[in-house]
């Protein structure tokens, strides 16, 4: 409802509705509540000091314990502080996006609820925003306190990515970030189900930025991410950007039906030279298996692709809002010039 009176005016939000702030913070909480007072203790300081007026949007992913309380209480406290609270987990990459359709500011902030993005760097993205970069991102400057088997899976992720991605990542990034309206606008066009946010801000371009920042220890609780959830997100962050999986089996199967060729024929000549040879039941066992387990692979490969494409046709809302604390909205979809030009 509010989304069409937004795309009439072809504007953001209607002069009906509260002044945005400057700055909105987006940060995703899941099993958090521990970490929101500490969080909020420090971040506010700092956003009291580098912007005049600021909004933070608290992103409840289905949170099993206290969270939601807690956030309710922080609004009775304090009305700049709102809450968007899920039906059920959607996962961390739909609780961003679902923060960047609730947050108003012109300059919009993502990070993590547990002090691992020290509160202290937005004052630098800010100063980098002011001098005009729309797309600011927090390097951390080492993955030391992250466990040798998650840093090797990382590091091996980030080279994948980028010999066969069709975006080019920036070293280091990671959702910690301030983002232009302008990048939350872009962003907000694209409705893909399977999101890999890291590609998405490397996609969209404008003038973007490092800062390095320490990553610190996780402050209460436990990291939320699984080996198989992170292995998933991997998977969805290469099918997303690249679609060699899908072609290198052109290039698999020429090879092998090459190898066969030369095969066939030196058989051949083997049974005009010498006669027939009746054994040669293991070569062809090999061949049969190599290359049944080929197409066994290239078809799972297709199925996977053929998932997602399943998942983004089916137009499934992206999250389920069940609740919302204080006056967080849904911000109406930008229009931009080109779709407005398409539609008439
Ligand atoms: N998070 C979320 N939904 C999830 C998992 C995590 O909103 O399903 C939030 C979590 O509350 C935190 C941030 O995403 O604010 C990063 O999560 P976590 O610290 O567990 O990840 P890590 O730092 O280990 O990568
Ligand atoms: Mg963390």
């Amino acid at each position: 409802m509010n989304d069409m009176t937004g795309l009439q005016s072809g504007q953001g939000p209607s002069p009906a509705q509260q002044p945005v702030p400057e700055l909105s913070v987006i940060v995703p909480v899941y099993n958090e509540a521990d970490n929101i007072g500490p969080l909020l203790a420090r971040l506010q300081p700092v956003l009291e000091r580098c912007t005049t007026s600021y909004e933070i949007v608290f992103v409840d992913d289905g949170s099993k314990d206290e969270t939601l309380a807690r956030l309710r209480q922080a609004h009775s406290e304090d009305a700049r502080l709102v809450a968007v609270s899920f039906s059920r987990n959607f996962g961390k990459e739909i609780a961003i996006s679902a923060g960047l359709d609730h947050a108003g500011g012109q300059g919009v902030v993502i990070m993590d609820a547990d002090l691992q993005h020290p509160p202290e760097t937005i004052e630098l993205f800010v100063a980098k925003w002011r001098e005009g970069y729309k797309n600011i991102y927090g390097v951390r400057a080492d993955r030391a306190n992250e466990g040798y088997l998650r840093r090797k899976a990382a590091e091996n992720f980030y080279a994948l990515f980028d010999a066969f991605g069709e975006t080019k990542l920036p070293a280091g990034a990671g959702d910690f970030r301030l983002l232009d309206r302008q990048a939350v606008d872009a962003l907000r066009l694209m409705g893909e189900r399977a999101r890999f946010s890291k590609g998405l801000y490397a996609w969209i371009g404008f003038s973007a930025i490092g800062v390095p920042f320490e990553v610190a220890e996780r402050a209460h609780g436990v990291s939320k991410f699984s080996y198989r959830k992170l292995t998933r997100f991997a998977l969805d962050g290469l099918m997303s950007f690249s679609t060699l999986p899908l072609k290198v089996w052109i290039y698999a199967g020429t090879i092998v039906s090459v190898v066969a060729l030369v095969m066939a024929i030196y058989f051949l000549l083997q049974t005009i030279t010498y006669g027939v040879d009746v054994p040669g039941y293991a070569s062809l066992i090999v061949s049969i298996l190599f290359l049944s387990g080929i197409q066994l692979m290239s078809l799972g490969i297709l199925g996977e692709y053929v998932g997602r494409i399943f998942a983004e046709v089916k137009r499934r809302p992206l999250y389920i809002v069940g609740e919302k604390v204080g006056s967080a909205q849904h911000y109406p979809r930008p229009a931009f010039a080109d779709e407005r030009r398409a539609e008439h």
